[in-house]
């Protein structure tokens, strides 16, 4: 069975409960596993398929919480790093004015250290890079080079999620682009929203973007775009491949479950590259992992609100 190695952060959100407050005025929080890699990969593994997390986390009760929720849905933690860092928090609000209010309290996620034993692992696999922190620096941005290069030798089917975070990229969105080209260029596989593929481009049309993008070298695109569905585009078909009709309660990790669904479907063929050449399988894929995605906003929580089998089947 092909695994897809899904590497990057895992953290704890702190969602504030009185939401329509800042965080300074915020009085309770709960406690949720984040991470679009993590999330990506429990997807996966709900689904029925296989996925690893790469990543680093605290050895502290927060690490142990969650490493217990992705393996309880059925991630393989083995090459899980623990650090004597604390584990990477974010404490998120969304205020009265709407605009969500967020302080980062980067710890053990940044520590992620490259082992090159992990190269024949990954031989014929697929590896999918949820990027967000892991372009902000450190060795773990170190480690995704080294993710990047070795999976370029072994016949790696290559995913990217940038997962643009403007929080995090405040007036600094030119390094952002600049670090994101290699994994544009090198990728069978990008997911962006409208948001990052209009930065990324510097184009508006979706269509300009996707033509910049795969100029750029990117092979297949998908733009996903809430409730109109997924634009998709190789460099010979466009097309908008649209959702199903739910009743949003949460949207939070649509866009993972959408990913994640995605590469589950590519996981299952005899050989992932194989998505590249047949089109008309491919829009029928984006249509089940819009599906996925849809379902996912019909209840609270990122990852309690994935998708099983029988659920897509029934929608
Ligand atoms: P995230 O913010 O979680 O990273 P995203 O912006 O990448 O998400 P969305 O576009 O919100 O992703 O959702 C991913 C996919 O899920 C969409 O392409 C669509 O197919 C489906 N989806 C999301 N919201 C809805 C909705 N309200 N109705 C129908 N389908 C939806």
């Amino acid at each position: 069975k092909t695994n897809v190695f899904c590497v990057g952060e895992l953290l704890i959100d702190f969602v504030a409960e009185n939401q329509g407050n800042d965080l300074s005025k915020a009085t309770m929080f709960s406690k949720k596993a984040g991470g679009a890699p993590a999330n990506v990969a429990c997807a996966i593994a709900k689904l029925g398929g296989k996925s690893s997390f790469i990543g680093c986390v605290g050895n502290d009760p927060f690490g142990a919480f969650l490493l217990d929720t992705i393996k309880n849905e059925g991630v393989d933690i083995s090459m899980v790093q623990r650090s004597e860092t604390f584990t990477t928090l974010a404490f998120v609000s969304i205020a009265q004015d709407g605009e969500r209010d967020f302080v980062f309290s980067r710890g053990a996620d940044i520590e992620l250290t490259y082992d090159s034993g992990v190269k024949k692992e990954m031989a014929k696999n697929i590896v999918h890079f949820g990027a967000a922190t892991a372009l902000l620096g450190g060795n773990l941005e170190e480690t995704y080079s080294h993710f990047l290069f070795d999976s370029l030798c072994c016949d790696v089917f290559i995913s990217f999620d940038p997962n643009f975070r403007g929080d995090l990229w405040k007036n600094n969105e030119t390094t952002f682009i600049k670090k994101c080209l290699p994994y544009i260029e090198k990728s069978h596989l990008c997911k962006f929203s409208l948001e990052e593929a209009q930065l990324l481009s510097g184009k508006e049309s979706i269509e300009e973007a996707c033509s910049a993008l795969h100029e750029m070298g990117a092979t297949i695109i998908t733009i996903t775009l809430g409730k109109e569905g997924t634009f998709l585009s190789t460099t010979s078909n466009q097309i908008t491949v649209q959702s199903i009709e739910v009743n949003p309660v949460d949207t939070t990790g649509a866009g993972d479950a959408f990913i994640g669904c995605l590469l589950y479907q590519i996981s299952c063929l005899d050989h992932p590259s194989q998505v590249v050449d047949d089109f008309d399988h491919l829009k029928y894929m984006v249509e089940v992992a819009n599906k996925a995605g849809a379902l996912t906003t019909t209840n609270f929580g990122a990852i309690v609100s994935l998708p099983t089998q029988e659920q897509l089947k029934l929608s």
